[in-house]
């Protein structure tokens, strides 16, 4: 089609489109019920399994909880049971095991609770055995060469960490599983397990620091608290691009002569449509008892966030998954189009994720807040100390652990984090920090030097002296640390597994420095001075830093193939083995998925450039030509050499992109990545220069693809 009417048409339903409201939930008096009275209606939380289990069944799971110890047969069944009847209570016909494979999003496989008795008659029974365990077929998903077919049987196994909860479909409910998938001989073959491994490990590590700093704190958990990044655009629109259809962005498009200059979108009133949407897709969370805190206008057009209010690492990464598939799921009854790519429109913001985290005792006390005390002062150093430490040492693993082709686009480009990991501190604990690093309080009783360095004043003064440096990729914020160059569409399990790796890691060393017989200033000094480097409050965007990093010797990754080699090191070889949290093998696995994933990501869009150069841009601009030659007078003459022009480049362009794509190698998915990387990506990109050159001096009423005026601004 190479008219405009299919666009006419969008722009009419997209700005007749009514807004949808959904009535409240309100109590037995009428009275609007609140969000407190409503929230985790659809989980089976403690507190109700306090309520319906037996208490010694539920001291037990309690204990596992607290302790990891292993759930036995007996208390399985009982919670099995337990769950069985409140599901069949709330309307549940089924059962499934929910795991995050290797693709970044979730699975699942449903069995109905169907069941017969002695005498063949149908009943609904869930035991133990099922709930602990369910055998998907592993064949189908990614391994990176972990297993091959003939041996494919994989097993899913219940995180009694994570709730289970009710998942609502059109007409029925299935109780749902969170669960880790591994492989026939124990391989982890999943996100969750390296995550559950990694928050084993820290925990193990920071007790054992604070057993040598003299406070006994119990369990100690990660924290996170993702805030999503997204963009909503009318789904008449997106129907009509098959670039976002198929890749999730657009491929091409010229520049809106808005844009974001105005920066008038960010914290802006959100639009009624929009809001309609966040309400609905918020009441759906809290039912799932997702901690939906704070919604707002992000900074591009069209372009919004939800933060939710921070937990356990394992369950913020399923949360996670929940708040992306319920926003896609809610947005399209509003018609709304969910894009959660990290560059969905060029030229405008992209969309991330800011992992915010910390560490987190049992009796709810968080290590990296600035005490009140000298003692808790101390604590707070070595556990800031570690951090940087870790993040400093393997700042090329958490690199390659936010790498995918989506994030390459919006690395380093407006208001997103630059490809490389630094850390930002502040002003106020920069200074700290230095005093500690020059020795000036080295002789000090701690006591003393905690009052000659201010960090008493800390607690006050952090939160609101770490500004917004944007640019930064690793920020402190007061009691937590940002973890920014996550991308928007990607799972938080596995750059939350590294950064735990990194800092168990910066742990053990001070650790092993105060067992060595260093006070704990001294192990915090050597610490922050190992670790120097990273430290950067400047502005991340800039030429400058990027030659200032190199000289710093860290690490500089532009691209995702470069970015995932730090995956196929010894040095990351080590550090996940030595912390338990995935073996060699394991680890190649996820080096190997990445660079497939990529790969595929790369050709993927390249077909669709391909397509949409050739049935719409072209016949546009073909049309245009028609339209044009012959009629009579100067002005008809130079509209005509300017559309040839823009032709000649799309043809020349397009020509060049073939002869890239002729070159693929026959080689192993690095090399292939290489090449993908150097020469087809920079084709891609010019290809759709030269088209978004026609775009601007095509007959509007002759451009068939909807442009992104239309969608960033006109969504009802
Ligand atoms: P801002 O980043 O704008 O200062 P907040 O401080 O409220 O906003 O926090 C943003 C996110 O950080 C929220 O998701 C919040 O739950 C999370 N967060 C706050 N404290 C912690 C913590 N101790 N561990 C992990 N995440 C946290
Ligand atoms: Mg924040």
């Amino acid at each position: 089609m190479s008219d405009a009417s299919a666009r006419r048409l969008a722009l009419t339903t997209a700005t007749s489109r009514p807004t949808r409201t959904i009535a409240r939930q309100v109590d037995a008096d009428g009275r609007p019920q609140r969000v407190s009275q409503t929230f985790g209606a659809r989980v089976f939380h403690g507190e109700r399994m306090k309520q319906r289990l037996p208490p010694e069944i539920f001291a037990r799971w309690s204990e596992t909880v607290e302790r990891g110890t292993r759930l036995d047969r007996p208390v399985a069944d009982a919670i099995a049971h337990a769950v069985k009847e409140w599901a069949l209570e709330n309307g549940a016909s089924h059962f499934c095991h929910w795991f995050h494979p290797m693709t970044g999003s979730t699975a699942e496989k449903h069995d109905s609770f169907l069941w017969f008795d002695g005498a063949g008659r149908p009943v609904e029974k869930f035991t133990g055995a099922m709930l602990l365990q369910s055998e998907p077929d592993a064949s189908s998903f990614p391994s990176g060469g972990m297993r091959s077919t003939f041996e494919a049987r994989g097993y899913t196994a219940w995180d009694p960490t994570s709730p289970m909860f009710l998942m609502d479909g059109p007409s029925g409910r299935t109780l749902v599983i969170p669960s880790a998938f591994l492989g026939y001989h124990g391989e982890s073959l999943d996100e969750k397990a390296p995550l559950l491994r990694s928050m084993e490990s820290l925990g193990r590590s920071a007790g054992k620091l604070c057993g040598l700093l003299g406070s006994a704190v119990g369990r100690i958990t990660p924290t996170v608290g993702p805030e999503q990044e997204y963009f909503v655009i009318d789904k008449a629109w997106a129907a009509l691009r098959p670039d976002l259809m198929v890749a999730g962005r657009t491929v091409l498009g010229a520049a809106a002569p808005k844009g974001q200059s105005l920066e008038d979108h960010y914290f802006g009133s959100i639009p009624p449509r929009v809001l309609a949407f966040m309400e609905e897709m918020e009441e759906e969370l809290y039912a799932l008892g997702v901690w939906a805190k704070t919604r707002h206008n992000e900074v591009a057009p069209g372009q919004f966030e939800l933060a939710p209010i921070f937990t356990e690492a394992n369950v913020a990464a399923d949360h996670n998954q929940l708040v992306m598939q319920t926003m896609r799921k809610v947005a399209d009854r509003h018609g709304l189009a969910m894009l959660m790519h990290e560059k969905p429109f060029a030229g405008v913001n992209g969309s991330g994720k800011h992992v915010n985290w910390s560490m987190q005792t049992s009796t709810g006390e968080n290590l990296l807040e600035p005490g009140q005390n000298p003692q808790e002062n101390l604590r707070f150093l070595a556990f800031m100390a570690a951090t940087v430490l870790g993040v400093h040492r393997h700042a090329g693993v958490l690199r390659a652990a936010i790498a995918s082709h989506g994030n390459d686009f919006r690395l380093g480009a407006n208001e997103a984090p630059p490809a490389i990991i630094s850390v930002f501190l502040g002003d106020f604990l920069t200074r700290i920090v230095d005093g500690i690093v020059s020795g000036s309080v080295a002789n000090l009783p701690a006591g003393q030097a905690m009052i000659e360095l201010g960090v008493n004043r800390l607690p006050a003064i952090a939160k609101d002296n770490t500004d917004r440096n944007r640019t930064s990729p690793f920020a402190f914020t007061g009691n937590k640390f940002e973890f920014r160059a996550v991308g928007s569409s990607a799972s938080i399990s596995f750059p939350t597994a590294c950064l735990n790796a990194a800092v168990t890691d910066g742990i053990d060393e001070i650790v092993a420095m105060m067992e060595g017989g260093d006070d704990v200033m001294t192990a915090v000094r050597k610490a922050l001075t190992e670790s120097a480097p990273v430290r950067f409050d400047g502005n991340g965007y800039s030429s400058e830093w990027v030659v200032e990093a190199e000289r710093r010797g860290l690490p500089h990754a532009r691209n995702t193939p470069a970015a995932l080699a730090f995956l196929n090191t010894n040095a990351a070889r080590t550090l996940f083995e030595r912390t338990h949290i995935l073996s060699h093998e394991e680890l190649h696995s996820r080096y190997d998925v990445r660079l497939e994933l990529y790969n595929k990501k790369v050709e993927i869009e390249g077909d669709v450039l391909r397509e949409l150069v050739d049935t719409y841009v072209i016949p546009s601009v073909l049309a245009e030509i028609q339209a044009t030659s012959g009629v009579p007078g100067s002005l008809a003459q130079a509209r005509l050499s300017a559309v040839q022009d823009a032709a000649d480049g799309i043809l020349a362009r397009r020509t060049e992109l073939d002869a890239a794509l002729a070159g693929v190698p026959d080689a192993g998915p690095a090399d292939v990545a290489a090449y993908l990387c150097s020469a087809v990506v920079p084709a891609h990109h010019a290809l759709r220069r030269a088209s978004d050159t026609a775009e601007k001096l095509v007959a509007d009423h002759r451009w068939s693809l909807p442009k992104y005026r239309e969608m960033l601004f006109v969504n009802g």
